[in-house]
């Protein structure tokens, strides 16, 4: 441990030419969530932490929708972060639909309880590139030594343990006892490492996004909202066609985050392009008047681990940890698009494991496992076990196009005033289930299946 940081690596490394000739505690790759909230942690317990990100910046490339539901977490990093760190709105509304071609049914949730509309918030939507950004930042602040436009190409092994990362750059090997892959979802880094295979077109969603810029007051007004409140809005069903995924829409200061998620295997087989599905979801009626007027700021596409507890790498290697979405940690549960928490609570685990690595002058595997046990206090693994058969729920067949489509015409026959009589809902059920020919042992068999996934 070196709690006297010297500079020199960093002044050498901004002129992209000398070669990096220092030795760290810990290299943590990548600067998103993970990355920052491990190399944040590490360098306060003073270790001599480098933080390497390919993207110009902290944030650069980085996507999301982006509803941030890691407020508590980073408080206990941060105390009172939102109000040093650049948040869009805070969401105090959530609604989740179900659509069909033409008519969306959603549950509306609302809070004005202390925790929705009050400090410490919920959820929070931000912008990656400023919020990665400022993230970082409190890292470097913290002494970890951040260096951009830097790809990480692979580890140095020794004698079967992980002692540095190669860098894209003359001479670019840079030693430390601890490396970190927080490089996001499909991580080279643990291919490289032996530690992750190459995942399954039906493990990962690739998301689209549009930033659109819009009004603050055409936002207040067109969602009721005020001051700094700000509403989080997710569809499945009819709007991602016969892709199995959904669509969000955040509202952020000045804008709105609008997207949809497609499972890439789905997608392939649907010959569908992502970018047309955006535009069909942008102009469904229960959409188009939301997005009326927005002006096309950023567009971006990224993909997504999607099948949770499944998908999971081998964590721990000798001298290497794998944390975030590299450790496929997004939980995507349709009740849940969270991966920015997961990110964020992974990596504080993963520093903590280190730091004790470091304590001990013991990089193995065994110590390094502290690691997988730590991630159940921070409640990673708890939640991906308990929620561990939503994933393969949530992308089924019936639940993904026949049910959205069912109870939106369902909905509609009950709301109907048409002169003929009106029906109870349970024989109206039975009468949409014969029209849309589903069977009631189907149904009865999905509602296990949404009992296994979410209720127990
Ligand atoms: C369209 C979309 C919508 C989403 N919506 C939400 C949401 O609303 N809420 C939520 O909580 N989550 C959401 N997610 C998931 C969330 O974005 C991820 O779970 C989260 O970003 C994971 O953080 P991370 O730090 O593990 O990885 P990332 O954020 O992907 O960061 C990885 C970092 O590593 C860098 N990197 C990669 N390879 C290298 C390399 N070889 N060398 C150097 N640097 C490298 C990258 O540039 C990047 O900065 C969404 C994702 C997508 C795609």
């Amino acid at each position: 441990m070196s709690p006297d940081h010297s500079r020199s690596f960093v002044t050498a490394a901004s002129d992209m030419t000398t070669p990096p000739d220092e030795h760290f505690d810990v290299i943590v790759v990548g600067a998103g969530p993970a990355g920052s909230a491990a190399a944040l942690v590490a360098a306060r317990a003073g270790l001599k932490v480098l933080l390497v990100e390919r993207g110009e910046y902290p944030g650069a490339k980085n996507v999301s929708g982006a509803c941030f539901y890691g407020s508590a977490v980073l408080n206990e990093l941060i105390p009172n972060w939102w109000e040093k760190a650049p948040v869009e709105r805070y969401v105090c509304r959530r609604d989740l639909v179900l659509m069909s071609e033409t008519t969306a049914v959603s549950m509306d949730f609302r809070s004005a309880a202390a925790g929705y509309v009050e400090p410490p918030y919920n959820a929070f939507t931000i912008l990656r590139p400023k919020f990665d950004r400022w993230f970082a930042a409190q890292a470097e602040a913290a002494g970890a030594f951040l260096l951009t436009s830097t790809v990480v190409d692979d580890v140095i092994k020794e004698r079967g343990r992980v002692v540095g990362i190669k860098v894209r750059r003359e001479h670019g090997e840079v030693r430390g006892d601890v490396v970190i892959a927080c490089d996001g979802v499909n991580s080279w880094l643990a291919k490289k490492a032996g530690l992750q295979r190459d995942l399954h077109d039906h493990e990962v969603s690739l998301g689209v996004k549009e930033v659109l810029g819009l009004d603050e007051a055409v936002i207040r007004e067109r969602f009721h909202l005020t001051g700094n409140e700000g509403v989080a809005y997710e569809y499945v069903g009819a709007v991602t066609q016969d892709v199995r995924g959904g669509a969000f829409l955040y509202t952020n200061k000045s804008s709105l985050s609008v997207g949809i998620i497609g499972q890439v295997s789905s997608l392939v087989e649907a010959k569908k392009r992502p970018y047309d599905i955006l535009e069909h979801f942008k102009s469904h009626p229960a959409v188009a008047p939301l997005v009326r007027g927005g002006k096309l700021r950023e567009y971006s596409a990224h993909l997504i681990p999607e099948a949770g507890w499944k998908m999971m790498p081998q964590l721990v290697a000798p001298g290497m940890l794998i944390a975030g979405d590299a450790a496929g940690f997004c939980l995507a549960t349709g009740l849940y698009i969270e991966g920015i928490n997961y990110a964020m609570q992974s990596g504080i685990a993963a520093a903590k494991a280190a730091i004790h690595a470091c304590a001990c002058r013991d990089f193995g595997k065994h110590t390094l496992a502290r690691y997988t046990e730590l991630l159940w206090p921070h409640n990673v693994f708890t939640d991906f076990r308990a929620f561990k058969h939503a994933p393969g729920f949530v992308n089924g067949n019936r639940l993904q196009n026949l049910y959205p489509d069912l109870v939106a015409h369902g909905t509609e026959m009950l709301f109907q005033v048409n002169g003929q009589a009106k029906q109870k809902i349970l024989p109206l059920s039975f009468k949409v289930m014969r029209q849309y020919k589903v069977k009631s042992r189907h149904v009865l068999s999905d509602l296990y299946k949404v009992a296994r996934a979410y209720l127990w």
